[in-house]
């Protein structure tokens, strides 16, 4: 269950904390014995996990990330020193790096003169959504700009369209990123691939080749309304902003809320957990606008690929089950090819592989769905790091990350061009 930590407070505040309020403890090497002994602390402390998301999905040999309030970080090393349970405290001071993405110390970042946008800090909701009508006004040729319906609380869930019109029944590929609200890599990815995709138009034609034989179907926020609330308030916030009546925990996991053997292992009845898979399918407004819209372009849609963090891994199906998907040898490929090119550009390692076995099992993930659906390819991008910064991913590392992401997805697009005999 989600603890009520309040790690920092709004970003309003002018003058650092001289103490800090929430730390990041690594654990690794849990014997058998000893991943017992972090569910249970885990049900003591009701930490926010950062990774696997709940504690249900804690395993031996696995790493665990636990982001924990300052006033329990005493008790916590205790216990993890008695139960021989090796770790190491990745990030001391939570409101420092928060501050160096959000708060006071960028109020001076350059608001740059007209639509010189910069793509290497992270943008607020409203920031993104003037960018995406920018892109659309300033290329009308290649850009498409519209709403596929309306988040939970209101807001518009838009869809940038790329590629050039050449022809009415265009193979199409599409990308989500912000699925869940912490992630703020993801919508950073989003508005890379746009601005490479655009720019590089005129001189790469690899590019060019991509954007007249495709289309790209772009929704930079997913789960808008999480990821406003992460700016405002609680910059951990994984999920979507619905009530359930009864309830006092909002929100629901946006990646276990599809019609796909909905709310099974992996997924959690309480509405209070991370991994809640929400009252009944497509019970959340985002998840329902973009099945939809997929159901309803489906013939064309070859690939799926959101965009998650963080792990360095590249998942396709089944999320669901431990078993093989029919056209395997075709996905499993494609993803070697990704995870190559990724590697090219920095030599950052990616393992990739069913996401069942090589991440966790969930069920009613979007991939999953996307599969079933139809879509032949269906990929879930868990990018950069593997917990050192962890949802704090620093702005100086927003340009390698899309860089070699970049270079992945353009391979799984360049892909779809020809037919896989495998
Ligand atoms: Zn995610």
């Amino acid at each position: 269950m989600r603890s009520s930590l309040v790690c920092f407070e709004p970003f309003q505040r002018k003058q650092p904390l001289e103490k800090p309020l929430c730390v990041i403890i690594h654990v690794w090497n849990n014997m058998r014995e000893q991943y017992s002994c972090l569910i249970d602390f885990n049900d003591v402390l009701q930490v926010d996990l950062w990774r696997p998301n709940s504690a249900s999905l804690i395993r031996e040999n696995s790493p665990v990330d636990i982001h924990v309030g300052w006033n329990k970080t005493q008790w916590l090393r205790r216990h993890l020193h008695q139960a021989h349970i090796h770790y190491k405290v990745l990030i001391s001071n939570l409101q420092t790096e928060i501050e160096k993405q959000i708060g006071y110390r960028r109020s001076s970042r350059t608001r740059r003169s007209e639509f010189q946008y910069d793509y290497e800090v992270y943008h607020p909701l409203e920031e993104i959504r003037s960018w995406m009508f920018e892109m659309n006004r300033t290329h009308p040729h290649l850009v498409d700009l519209f709403s596929i319906g309306q988040s939970y609380e209101g807001r518009p869930l838009y869809v940038l369209q790329l590629g050039k019109r050449t022809r009415p029944f265009k193979k199409a590929v599409w990308i989500d990123c912000g699925v869940h609200a912490r992630e703020w890599i993801g919508p950073a990815f989003c508005q890379w691939f746009v601005k490479e995709a655009l720019n590089s138009y005129q001189q790469d034609s690899g590019m060019r080749r991509l954007m007249n034989q495709l289309n790209f179907y772009i929704m930079p926020v997913f789960n808008v309304d999480g990821y406003h609330y992460s700016w405002k308030t609680d910059r951990f916030w994984r999920k979507t902003r619905s009530k359930i009546p009864k309830y006092h925990c909002r929100g629901v996991d946006a990646n276990r809320n599809w019609k796909v053997k909905w709310c099974d292992e992996g997924a959690s009845l309480h509405p209070c957990d991370d991994t809640y898979c929400g009252p009944f399918p497509e019970s959340e407004p985002e998840v329902k606008a973009v099945a939809k819209f997929l159901r309803k372009h489906r013939k064309r849609v070859k690939a799926y690929i959101s965009i998650h963090a963080y792990a360095q891994m590249l998942l396709y199906p089944y999320s669901y089950k431990y078993a093989t998907i029919p056209n395997f040898n075709c996905v499993e490929s494609a993803a070697q090819n990704a995870v190559s090119a990724l590697y090219s550009a920095y030599g950052v390692r990616y393992r990739y592989g069913p996401a069942s076995t090589t991440l966790y099992v969930s069920s009613g993930s979007s991939i999953d769905w996307a599969y079933k659906n139809g879509i032949p390819y269906a990929f879930a991008f868990e990018l950069r790091d593997t917990g050192y910064y962890g949802f704090l991913l620093p702005e100086t590392l927003i340009n390698p990350t899309c860089t070699e992401t970049m270079r992945a997805v353009k391979t799984i697009a360049s892909g779809l061009l020809k037919k896989c005999t495998k």
